[in-house]
């Protein structure tokens, strides 16, 4: 039961597979056009054999009248002439009188039955030969084509009845073999065809076999295998379509796995200081201002937690593409004014000089939330590691922005004069969780150390993320010691023209 089940089960995938769809498909074709040509040929071939028919008829009604002698026959004493000649009375042909009003006088021919020909036509004026007229007479080996020549019998003027001679169309059979063979051809060449056909088919859809068994076997943990399939053809195309996907899956994967990984780690890190507070401060009992300092310093690392949580959040959104973006004609320089205002204590607070430069209105099309918070992790992280400077060093976070003499684009610019940032670092800068100086992430053991820049690594993703939401580009030149500046270019917003009435 089960082997019939798997054979059942066999067959079908094969009736629903491509190949055998191809196969069949191209049979089909082939059967449409053999057929119309066969029938083609069949029809002339009869019209042939019907012209033949015509021809020996006549040629037998001329010799029946030579063998009468006379334009009228005497139908009572009428031989038959049996002969090897083609054009002599035989034994397959009918010969029939007829009175005037059509009903039969005497026949002479292999039927008995009453051949009833149809005289009417004569005198209508038929467009066809009425003359002429193609029967089909049931005799002891079937139905049988015959042709009938008719001929008006006169007496003078009065017409005496008609004389039919009849022959068949076929004698010898010629349609009938032409038909079978035809029909054997044609069934043998669709066989053959079918068979090729399914082959071809089969060994073309060979490849994809393999690359289905391929993908069966790839699971998403072992995303590093390739199908390599060396051919050029469409099937080779689309392994190396599913190659390139595999790649950028396998980094998709990757990239994931890198960024659970730091988050975790990251995690950890204030977790693992709010254990050791909570339990130092609940081991032995303390005055009340060390359970206030242990409380201060769990606050602190609850709020750079929230942050990171926030950060990643925001960019797990634009990943997701669920980012609600309000877009909306903006100045760029309202905002970046905006965003100058109100870090200003924060930069007076470590003594450093927060200002801005030109602000031209540059309209962008944009969502104000984002751009902010874009905007501010800029000037943030100016302000944050600028502070790393020294008493004798210059502390100056300048903010301006501008539009390129194309008037196509406008530029935001945050140049700081601090640490700046070391090339080879320049093409990583924006990849999550990524610090120049890994040695000032936070760490278990430095959590006291205030003036330590702390910070996720997410800032300058999420910018990125921001700008390219924005159809923006950013661009960082950094020179160490000296500063660095965060530019970033957007398409200015093209205001709709108004349709004035100048008609
Ligand atoms: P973080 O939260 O660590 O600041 P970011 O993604 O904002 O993370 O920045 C990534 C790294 O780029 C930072 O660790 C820092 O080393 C460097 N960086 C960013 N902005 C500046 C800047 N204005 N000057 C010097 N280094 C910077």
């Amino acid at each position: 039961m089960r082997s019939f089940m798997n054979f059942f089960n066999r067959i079908n995938l094969i009736l629903h597979s491509i190949r055998f769809r191809l196969a069949l498909w191209f049979v089909f074709i082939l059967a449409v056009l053999l057929i119309v040509f066969s029938s083609l040929l069949f029809y002339m071939q009869i019209q042939e054999l019907r012209a033949e028919t015509l021809i020996r008829l006549e040629s037998k009604l001329e010799n029946i009248e030579k063998a009468f002698g006379t334009d009228t026959v005497n139908p009572q004493g009428f031989p038959i002439i049996t002969n090897d000649d083609d054009t002599s009375f035989q034994n397959k042909d009918v010969f029939a009188l007829y009175y005037p009003d059509g009903s039969l006088q005497k026949i002479w021919g292999p039927f008995t039955e009453i051949i009833s020909l149809d005289f009417s036509r004569i005198s209508s004026g038929d467009e066809r030969d009425p003359l002429i007229e193609l029967l089909t007479l049931s005799g002891a080996n079937g139905q049988i084509q015959y042709i009938f020549k008719i001929v008006p019998l006169y007496s003078g003027e009065a017409l005496t009845g008609y004389l039919a001679l009849g022959t068949p169309l076929d004698p010898r059979g010629q349609l009938e073999r032409l038909l079978v063979t035809l029909v054997i051809l044609i069934g043998s060449t669709l066989l053959i065809s079918f068979a090729g056909g399914f082959w071809l088919a089969d060994r073309a859809m060979r490849p994809v076999k393999t690359i289905a068994a391929k993908a069966r076997s790839i699971s998403e943990t072992d995303l590093s295998q390739r199908f390599n399939l060396p051919k050029k053809d469409e099937i080779g195309q689309l392994a190396e379509t599913f190659d390139s996907m595999l790649a950028r899956l396998e980094s998709a994967f990757a990239r994931q796995r890198q960024f659970t990984a730091d988050a975790s780690h990251e995690l950890r890190t204030p977790l693992t200081i709010v254990n050791l507070e909570t339990t130092r401060a609940l081991s032995v009992p303390r005055p009340a201002k060390e359970y206030q300092r242990a409380l201060q310093i769990i606050q602190s690392e609850n709020e750079l937690m929230s942050h990171l949580v926030n950060d990643m959040l925001t960019l797990a959104r634009m990943d997701a593409h669920h980012e609600v973006l309000h877009r909306e004609p903006l100045d760029l320089s309202d905002l970046a004014l905006d965003v100058v205002e109100r870090l200003i204590p924060l930069a007076a607070r470590q003594e450093i000089k927060l200002e801005t430069g030109e602000l031209p209105e540059v309209l962008i099309l944009g969502d104000r939330q984002s751009l902010t918070q874009m905007l501010t992790n800029l000037v943030e992280n100016a302000i944050k590691y600028t502070a790393q400077n020294g008493p004798d060093q210059m502390r100056r976070v300048l903010v301006e922005t501008g539009t390129h003499l194309t008037r196509t684009l406008g530029w935001v610019r945050v140049t700081d004069t601090g640490p700046g940032i070391p090339g080879e670092h320049l093409d990583h800068l924006f990849d999550r969780f990524y610090r120049v100086d890994a040695s000032r992430a936070r760490s278990e053991d430095i959590s006291d150390d205030e003036s330590s820049p702390a910070g996720s690594g997410l800032g300058l993703a999420i910018v990125e993320g921001i700008a390219q939401l924005h159809s923006g580009s950013i661009e960082v030149n950094s020179e160490p010691e000296k500063g660095t500046i965060f530019e970033i270019v957007f398409p200015l917003y093209v205001k709709p023209a108004t349709s004035s009435s100048t008609r």
